[in-house]
């Protein structure tokens, strides 16, 4: 009997080894890591240079506690960092997975406006269906009711505007106009919520669990950030699944060129060496905030020197391999292939996705867009499948959290022809 609870009654292999793509149960049984864990293991498991800059860290120090020591270790990942960052983006604040990531970019947000005389803006808007983590801050700004209802007592829920999901609407994901439709849905909401309440924008700008690697209409990035500009409101861009090379790109956001307020890392950034996450933010947003006495807010793990060496070490690895090259050459034969699949069956309703970020989406019918029904547990039996022949991929419900499957594509960045 297991003491766990993770996976309800369900119970799951026992992992033994991991090396690159692979991964061996108890039993034996070989898997191909077909999503990175969930969306990770970007430069694959058991990296030696990895594991050699963890070891010798443990050797000097595993533990400095933020407020007494900087280490090498973090000012070394922080340098990284910046150097990956769009101009301007310069200060980082280190914690240990997504959830507290996000958490830390609406408090930076939020206390950055109270510093600079513009205490009534609080709200952050995002969108829906999104997630942004599970802690009760970052539970009120995901868009997925099955996760967030049982809770909504307990938090104050976040404005939302639908995702762009151009493909269940019938509109041309290509058309400008489309980008312009949703995005101006931004607008409208803010105005509706009045201007002066509203703090940011949060989005991922490739989804991930909940819209399954929705890539956004053509123009909607772009006018996005025109409209917080003119609303003075900060834009926040999640790059916690996204980022660390995922999409073909260090961050998802540079696909569209466009410059965040706060990026907000995680998953990728240390690949799961290590818990780790971190927000990016400029200098102009931290520095009222520090001269006002300081950011009140931190958590005790935040800046763990064996988290940052992992950090760091990952990111040179991602460099020394090429992997970011790597994720946009091999997304794209990965993708021609499940374009191919969706050719033969037609039950994949739905192909898309950016770099290495890939999913595909179950449907009764493609043209109407309708879901298989619920009872089926389409991704459920299809993950099952797949499991039994030694593949793990990942699975979500499409349309908010009750209807519609979708099966995302995610393997390491280190990916070849042959796994593919
Ligand atoms: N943001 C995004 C986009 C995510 O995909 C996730 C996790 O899946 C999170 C935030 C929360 O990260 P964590 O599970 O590390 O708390």
């Amino acid at each position: 009997m297991s003491h766990l609870f993770y996976q309800g009654h369900g119970r799951k292999p026992v992992l033994d080894q991991a090396r690159g793509v692979y991964m061996w149960d108890t039993d034996g049984k070989r898997y191909l890591d077909g999503s990175s864990g969930a969306m990770v293991c970007n430069i694959g498991h058991s990296n030696a240079n990895v594991l050699a800059a963890m070891r010798e860290q443990m050797e000097c120090a595993t533990f400095g506690y933020r407020l007494h020591f900087e280490t090498e270790a973090s000012e070394r990942l922080a340098a990284k960092t910046v150097e990956k960052m769009p101009p301007g983006l310069n200060k980082v604040f280190f914690v240990s997975g997504g959830s507290e990531a996000i958490e830390s970019a609406m408090k930076l947000a939020r206390q950055y406006a109270v510093s600079t005389g513009r205490g009534s803006r609080w709200k952050v808007i995002s969108r829906s269906p999104s997630y942004h983590g599970c802690t009760l801050g970052a539970l009120a700004v995901t868009g997925y009711r099955s996760l967030t209802a049982p809770f909504a007592p307990m938090m104050r829920e976040m404005p939302k505007v639908p995702a762009p999901r151009a493909y269940l609407d019938g509109r041309d994901p290509e058309d400008p106009a489309t980008g312009r439709h949703y995005a101006d849905m931004l607008e409208d909401l803010i105005l509706m919520e009045g201007e002066d309440s509203v703090l940011a924008f949060l989005l991922e700008p490739v989804g991930g669990a909940s819209t399954g690697a929705l890539v956004p209409p053509a123009g909607y990035m772009e006018r996005i950030r025109e409209i917080c500009d003119r609303h003075g409101v900060l834009l926040i861009m999640d790059e916690v699944m996204t980022g660390a090379g995922r999409t073909g790109a260090f961050l998802g956001c540079e696909h569209w060129n466009i410059r965040p307020d706060i990026v907000v890392l995680s998953k990728g950034f240390a690949a799961g060496y290590a818990p780790l996450g971190g927000i990016v933010a400029p200098d102009w947003m931290v520095a009222p905030v520090l001269d006002q006495g300081g950011f009140a807010h931190g958590f005790t793990y935040a800046g763990n020197p064996l988290a940052c060496a992992a950090g760091a070490a990952v990111l040179d690895e991602i460099d020394a391999q090429g992997l970011v090259e790597n994720a946009a050459l091999m997304g794209a034969r990965l993708k021609a292939r499940l374009h191919a699949l969706a050719q033969k069956h037609e039950i994949i309703g739905d192909v898309r996705g950016k770099g290495l970020l890939l999913a595909f989406e179950f449907m009764a019918d493609p043209v109407t867009k309708r879901p298989l029904p619920k009872e089926l547990r389409a991704f459920d039996r299809f993950v099952q499948i797949a499991y039994d022949n030694g593949l793990i991929v990942y699975s979500r419900r499409t349309r908010d959290g009750v209807e519609g499957d979708h099966i995302l594509v995610c393997p390491p960045l280190i990916v070849g022809d042959t796994h593919l």
